[in-house]
This record gives structure tokens, sequence and C-alpha cells, in this order.
């Protein structure tokens, strides 16, 4: 380090540790980690005047903010529609706010959410996804790290000099930013206990400060190495500079499960309803904390003021099957794509078949933990595979029904049963005919087990692959079935043995019914 140059916080950093360890060993931990990644890298000047130029410019609607969510997010629509709306109000305002920085809106309350709802359901994606959608720096912590003082565990304020660092130490960029702050029911203050235990609230009042409109300091006063480098640079400039960062634009956004919630509304809802003599159906707890109002979130141990100034609820809900399903099955962050991507780099096929995708979607479901079941339950499922697969003979295999109830069965056909492996080739053959026959003439071609039979038979006596067999025999099939579709609007037609045996008898057969259908629409034979 030469003499006059100011020693960046790293080096600080790094020295102190060094001098920690030789002094007490490695049981000391030097406590300036807690404060998070602090990797400042130099600021690109031009980008990130671009990325302001395009946050100030953000002016979509919320309806096509929703329809950007529902490319990533299955589900949740109540959830969706409330954000997305929060968003452009939120981003609109900071626009006026920039245009306009002398007349301050007096009367505007920002769009901070509470979000609830069981974990793995979306709410991080939902955030995470709306922020890259606007280009904001994101950051998320656990409400739990907290304390109070911030000398245990970490400061809030330390998640806006996050953002300062995640926006590349740009302090305007990080003033637009957004901040998630999770599990916050494990800071309410706990119900019906005495005296101990006020760290939850007293972490509440210092969120509150920033909530609205604070000014943060961006070198923490608990961070040892950036209050050296202060110390350094006013030495030698004689000047210390107190870089702030305003929390006016910045949205918070805190979220929880807050399981006990539903008791509370339950009871709220009973006694309300009692009066009128009425009767409270037995609900799922799901719809109750649906109906939770703030006082609600009061008597669950949340300071008023602290609640006041989330004014947007949000709930999100448990998935279902069927979202399970249409996650893996549609969604653009599927991990099945992963998985796919994962075997390929072996130079192994992985087919996902509906079937398979439901089996998985129904496991996952039971798990109880979202769409963090879908991982859990392929990994589970595929971990034997990447182990086994690669280097194997087995080029490909098919994740049906079947192999998820039974994956160390067909594994072990997989490794040695040679005709088990010829099967799941042609099925891999097929599908990639009927995929390119759907996107070519948008009908489903459904190849029942029979069929594939058929078709193996056929192409080993023909010396031939399974595709080009297919291919030859069913030439004809665009051009008939686009008619039968013309004629009654069906798009989905299953291959089975009788069909692969004689293919132009079917088709002609499903043709000349096709007519007779198109003449007597309303009879049913
Ligand atoms: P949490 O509700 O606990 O914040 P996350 O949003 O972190 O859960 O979900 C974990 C992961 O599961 C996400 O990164 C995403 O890949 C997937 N996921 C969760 N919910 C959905 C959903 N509704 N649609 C699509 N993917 C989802």
């Amino acid at each position: 380090m030469s003499e006059n140059k100011i020693p960046t916080q790293e080096e600080i950093q790094r020295d102190f540790a060094e001098f920690m360890k030789q002094k007490y060993g490695d049981q000391v931990r030097v406590g300036l980690e807690i404060q998070g990644q602090r990797e400042v890298e130099p600021p690109e000047e031009q980008d990130n005047q671009e990325r302001i130029r395009r946050i100030l410019e953000f002016d979509m609607t919320p309806r096509e903010v929703k329809a950007y969510l529902d490319r990533f997010v299955i589900g949740q629509t109540d959830a969706k529609r409330a954000l997305s709306i929060a968003i452009c109000d939120h981003y609109n305002h900071v626009r006026h706010a920039h245009e306009n920085p002398e007349t301050r809106e007096e009367e505007y309350s920002k769009q901070n959410v509470i979000m609830v709802g069981p974990t793995g359901v979306g709410k991080t994606y939902l955030i995470r996804t709306l922020a890259k959608l606007i280009g904001v720096p994101f950051v998320k912590a656990d409400a739990t790290k907290f304390s109070e003082t911030g000398y245990v565990g970490g400061n809030v304020e330390d998640l806006v000099r996050d953002l300062a660092t995640q926006a590349g130490g740009d302090i305007e960029l990080a003033q637009y930013g957004i901040v998630y702050l999770d599990e916050v029911d494990k800071i309410a203050a706990p119900r019906n206990t005495i005296g101990r235990d006020v760290s939850g609230r007293g972490v509440q009042m210092n969120l509150l400060k920033m909530l609205e409109d604070a000014d943060v300091e961006l070198r923490s006063p608990l961070d040892a190495a950036g209050q050296m480098q202060a110390v350094m640079e006013f030495q030698q400039k004689g000047k210390i500079e107190k870089p702030t960062i305003n929390t006016g634009c910045i949205l918070f956004i805190v979220s929880g499960a807050f399981v006990d919630l539903a008791d509370i509304v339950r009871k709220r809802l009973n006694r309300a309803m009692i009066g009128f003599g009425g009767n409270v159906e037995r609900d799922e707890d799901a719809d109750f904390i649906a109906k939770a109002r703030s006082d609600d979130f009061v008597k669950y141990g949340f300071e008023p003021e602290f609640i006041g100034r989330l004014p947007v609820r949000v709930f999100c809900h448990q998935l279902s099957v069927d979202h399970l399903f249409e996650i893996l099955n549609s969604s653009e962050g599927s991990i099945i794509r992963q998985y796919e991507r994962a075997f390929r780099a072996y130079g192994i096929e992985a087919v996902f078949e509906e079937g398979g995708m439901r089996a998985i979607a129904e496991r996952s479901e039971a798990e109880q933990t979202g769409a963090r079941g879908l991982m859990t339950v392929c990994e589970r499922l595929f971990r034997d595979f990447k182990f086994e697969l690669p280097g194997s003979k087995a080029a490909m295999f098919v994740a049906d029904r079947a192999f998820i109830e039974k994956p160390k069965a067909t594994l072990e056909r997989l490794l040695n049963d040679d005709e088990f492996r010829c099967r799941s080739a042609a099925r891999f053959d097929l599908r990639r005919f009927s995929d390119e026959f759907r996107q070519a003439n948008e009908i489903d071609l459904e190849f029942q087990e029979t069929a594939v039979d058929a078709l193996i038979e056929r192409a080993e006596a023909a010396g031939e692959g399974v595709y080009e067999t297919a291919a030859e025999l069913l030439k004809d099939y665009a051009h008939g079935l686009g008619l039968i579709r013309r004629n009654t609007g069906r798009t989905r037609f299953e291959m089975d043995a009788q069909v692969i045996a004689d293919a132009d008898a079917a088709l002609n057969e499903w043709i000349r019914a096709s007519y007779a259908q198109k003449l007597s629409p309303n009879d049913s034979n």
C-alpha cells in the first residue's frame, strides 16, 4: 500500500481480519462479514445512467405488468393484480418525484407491501421478476437476522446500504430499488407475554423509520472498515464526506407465513357474525388469512404505525397439483428445462411426458412446501440417474408415470435391458415426430403403447429408424387430419396398433366419419 493512498474498505477488512487471526487464532471471526458483501465495483457510468433512464421511463400499465408476470409465475392471480398496480403506482410516483424535485407530494403514501402466504408459493419470485422487469436493484433478507441494536446480527439500515452495493455504488440508482424482507412474522412482539423480548418491536420501530422517508448513511457506524476509511479520508482531505441514501423512493416489501393470523381473523369474524345470528362456515385457514385487516395484524403483534405504513396487502395461496403441474409444464422458469440441460450435457436426452410431470406434481404437493417441493422431488428422483447414466449405453430416457412410480426399476432396465432401451429410444423418436407434427399442423398425435410396439416392429423389419418409419407411414396424415379438423374442430387423435397396421384405411374412415358429422352435426353416431 503506498503511503498516501487511502485503502479501500476491502483492504482494511482484510488487514483487520489478518490482525485478529494472528492475535486470537481461528476461533474468532471478524464481525465485519455480517455487514454483507461490500464488494463495490467502480460504477459503470454509462450503464447506470441508462438503467436510471429506463426506470424513469417505465410506463407499463398494470395489465401489461400482470401479463408479464403470467409468463413466469403460475396462479396467484390476486397477488399479481395487486402487485402490478402497486408497482405501476410506485414508479409513476418515482417519475413524478424526479421531475418535480421541489414539490413533495405530501399526501402521497408509499405503496409498501405486506405479502402473506406459505413458503415456496412464489412470493420472492414475484418480486424478483418485477425488479428485473423494471431494472431496479433488489435486496432480500430475513427479518430474523436483524436485532434492535444492530450489534448482534445486523442493522435494518444495512438493507438500504446493500441496495447501494447492488447498484454498483450508484446512490441514485439505489434510491429506486426494492427491499424485500422475509419472515417478518417472526418480528411480531410476542403476545400474552410480559416484559421480556421486546426486540421484535424494536426492529419494527427501526424499520418504520425507513419505510417512509429517511436518510441512511452509506457507511454504517458499526462497519469498522468503513469508519476507518472515513478517518483516513479526514486525515488526508481535512473533511469527512457522509454520503446518504434517501429511502423516499425505495419500495419496501415485507412478507411472512403468518400462520396464527387465521385464528385471529376467525375469532373476530365469529364474534361479528354471532351478533347477526350467523354461522361462520368452517373455512380453510388461507381464506381467513386473506380477510385480515390492520387490527388483526396489530393483534398478531405489530405496531399500528408499522402496519399502517404497509398499505398494500397481498395474499398468496398454497399451490395445487394443477398449479404445480403447470409450473413444470409451461412456466418459463420450469426446472424441467434445467434437468433437460443437465442430462444433455452428458449426451442424454430426458423426455418428460405429461403423465410423468403430473406424478411429480402430485408428490410435490404432498410435501406442502409449494414449488420447492418440485425441486425436492426431482432431486430425489433423478439423483441416481445423474450418477449412473452418463457413460452408460443409455442415450435417453422417458420420464412417464411408470418412471416416477418406479425410478429404480426403470434405471435398472435402462442400464441392463436392451429391449427396454430400444423402446425408450423409439418413444423419444415418436415424441419428436409428434412435436413437429403439432407445430406444423396444430394437431396432437397420441401414440398409444400398442402403436409404439407396432412401429418398432415395422422399423426393425424395414431396417429403418422409428422416426423415418412413422414419417413414411403417416405422410398423408397432415392433409387428411387437416380436413377432419376443418369439418369437426377435432385436434387430438389417438394412434393405436390398428391405425399403424393400416394407416390409410384408418385415415379414410376418420375422414368419412367427419363428413357425416359435418352433414348431420346432431347425430351422435
Ligand atoms: P416464497 O413464496 O417462499 O418466497 P419463492 O418465490 O422463493 O417462494 O419460490 C421458490 C421457487 O419456486 C421460485 O424461485 C420459483 O422457481 C418456484 N415457484 C414458486 N412459486 C411459483 C409459482 N407460483 N409459479 C412458478 N414458479 C414458482
